[in-house]
C-alpha cells in the first residue's frame, strides 16, 4: 500500500519539461516565475486566513474560511509543482495535486451555495451599529429611571428614620417614666418587661439612628475640597481617642495622597473601616491596624483581627447584614453599607479579602479624578 503511494513521485517514463518542446529561457522562465509567485501568494492566502479565524473565534462560518484555506494552499501547490515540473517532471504527483484542488474546489462551492441563504440573514454593520444605538439609549433610560427609584427609595428611607426617632423618643422617655414612677411598687415580672421595652427601644433608635446616618451619606451634597488624605485619618482616629486608648490598638499609616474629597464623609469612611478592626479582634488581642496607598489608586486598611469567611465578603457591605450575634459583637450592621456608600459617591468601589482567623484586608479605589498630585 505505501509502495504504491510512493509511486505519485515517480517520474520515469517522462523527460522534464526543459527537454520538451521548444522553450525559449524567457519564455520558460516566464511560466516558472509568475508558478512560484502565485504559489507563493496561494500559500500566504490561507496562511494569513488561518490566523485571523483561530483569533477571532465569533466569526461567522469560519468552517467555511478554513475550507478556503484548503481550496487555496492546494491551488498553491499545483502552481508550485507547475515550476519544478521544468527540472523534475512529476506529472503523477501533479495530477494528484490538481484532483485535491478540483475536489477542494467542488467543495467549496456546494458549502457557498448552501450557506448563501444563511448569510444573506446576516445583519450588516450598519444594522448591528443602529441596534447598538437603541441599546444604548434603552440602557441609558432604564439607568435615569433606577437612578431616579434610588433617589426615591433613599428619601423614603431619609423620612421614614428621621420621622421614626420622634415616637420611639417617645417610647423610650414614658416608658422610663413608667418605671421611675411605679419603682419598688413594680411587680418583677412587669419591671422585667419594661427592661426589655427600655433596651428594645434603645436598640431600635441605634438602628434609625443608623440608617439615618447611611441615608445620609447616600443624599447629602458632596463638598469636595482637596484634601490630605492623611488628615482624615488623624481627625478618625481623634475621634475615636478613648477606644483606641483603651483598646491599646497601634495603627499606622504610609503614603496617603492629597485628593479632592469630601472630607466629611472619607473621614467616616476611615473611622467605620478603624472601628470595625478594633471591635473584630479578639480581646486578649492587641489590635495592629495598617493603613496604606499603593501609589496606584488602591488604598487598604488591614487589621489582625478574626478575619471573615470569603463565603461573605461582599453581603457585608449590605446594610443590617451582621456576621456574629450582638452580644459577642455589638452593632447595627451598617457601617460598611456607610464604606461602600461613601466610596461609590467618590467613583471607587470597595473590597475586602480575609479568611477566618488571619485579619481582614479592606481595600477600596476613589476616582483618579479626586486625586491630586
Ligand atoms: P457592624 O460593625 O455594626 O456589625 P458593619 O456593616 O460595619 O456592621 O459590618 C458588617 C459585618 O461585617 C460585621 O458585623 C462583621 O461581621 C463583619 N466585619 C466588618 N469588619 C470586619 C473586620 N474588620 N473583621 C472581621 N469582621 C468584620
Amino acid at each position: 500500500m505505501f509502495d504504491k503511494l510512493l509511486l505519485i513521485f515517480d517520474v520515469s517514463g517522462f523527460p522534464p519539461r526543459w527537454s520538451c518542446g521548444l522553450w525559449s529561457s524567457l519564455h520558460g522562465w516566464t511560466h516558472i516565475i509568475a508558478d512560484v509567485l502565485t504559489a507563493l501568494a496561494y500559500f500566504a492566502i490561507p496562511l494569513t486566513l488561518a490566523v485571523f479565524v483561530s483569533k477571532r473565534r465569533d466569526v461567522p462560518f469560519s468552517w467555511l474560511l478554513w475550507l478556503f484555506c484548503a481550496f487555496i494552499f492546494s491551488c498553491g501547490s499545483v502552481h508550485l509543482i507547475e515550476a519544478t515540473i521544468f527540472w523534475h517532471p512529476w506529472y503523477r504527483l501533479s495530477a494528484v495535486a490538481k484532483v485535491l484542488t478540483a475536489g477542494f474546489s467542488l467543495m467549496t462551492v456546494v458549502a457557498l451555495i448552501k450557506v448563501l441563504p444563511e448569510a444573506l440573514k446576516l445583519p450588516g454593520m450598519a444594522d448591528v451599529n443602529r441596534r447598538l444605538e437603541v441599546e444604548v439609549e434603552e440602557r441609558k433610560r432604564v439607568n435615569q429611571t433606577l437612578a431616579l427609584k434610588n433617589r426615591e427609595l433613599e428619601d423614603f428611607a431619609y423620612i421614614v428614620s428621621h420621622d421614626l426617632q420622634e415616637p420611639l423618643r417617645a417610647i423610650s422617655s414614658f416608658s422610663g417614666l413608667l418605671k421611675g414612677d411605679l419603682g419598688e411598687n413594680l411587680p418583677d415580672v412587669a419591671r422585667d418587661d419594661l427592661t426589655h421595652i427600655l433596651n428594645s427601644t434603645e436598640r431600635m433608635q441605634q438602628m434609625v439612628k443608623d440608617l439615618l446616618r447611611l441615608s445620609r451619606a447616600g443624599r447629602d451634597e458632596l463638598k469636595k475640597e482637596l484634601t490630605p488624605l492623611q488628615e482624615c485619618v488623624d481627625d478618625a482616629i481623634g475621634q475615636m481617642e478613648l477606644r483606641i486608648a483603651s483598646s491599646e490598638a497601634r495603627i499606622t499609616t504610609c503614603g496617603l495622597p492629597t485628593m479632592t474629597v469630601d472630607r466629611r464623609l472619607i473621614t467616616q469612611l476611615f473611622q467605620n473601616l478603624i472601628s470595625n478592626a478594633i471591635k473584630f479582634t479578639k480581646d486578649s488581642q492587641r489590635p495592629t491596624i495598617e493603613i496604606t496607598y499603593d501609589g496606584n489608586g488602591v488604598f487598604g486598611v488591614k487589621d489582625s483581627g478574626i478575619g471573615i469567611d470569603p463565603a461573605y465578603a461582599k453581603t457585608i457591605f449590605n446594610p443590617f447584614k451582621r456576621l456574629h450575634a450582638r452580644d459577642a459583637y455589638e452593632g447595627t450592621g451598617i457601617g460598611l453599607s456607610i464604606c461602600r456608600k461613601a466610596v461609590e459617591r467618590h467613583g471607587g468601589r470597595i473590597w475586602v479579602e480575609s479568611q477566618p482567623g488571619s485579619g481582614s484586608h479592606f481595600l477600596f479605589t476613589l476616582s483618579p479624578g479626586s486625586k491630586d498630585d
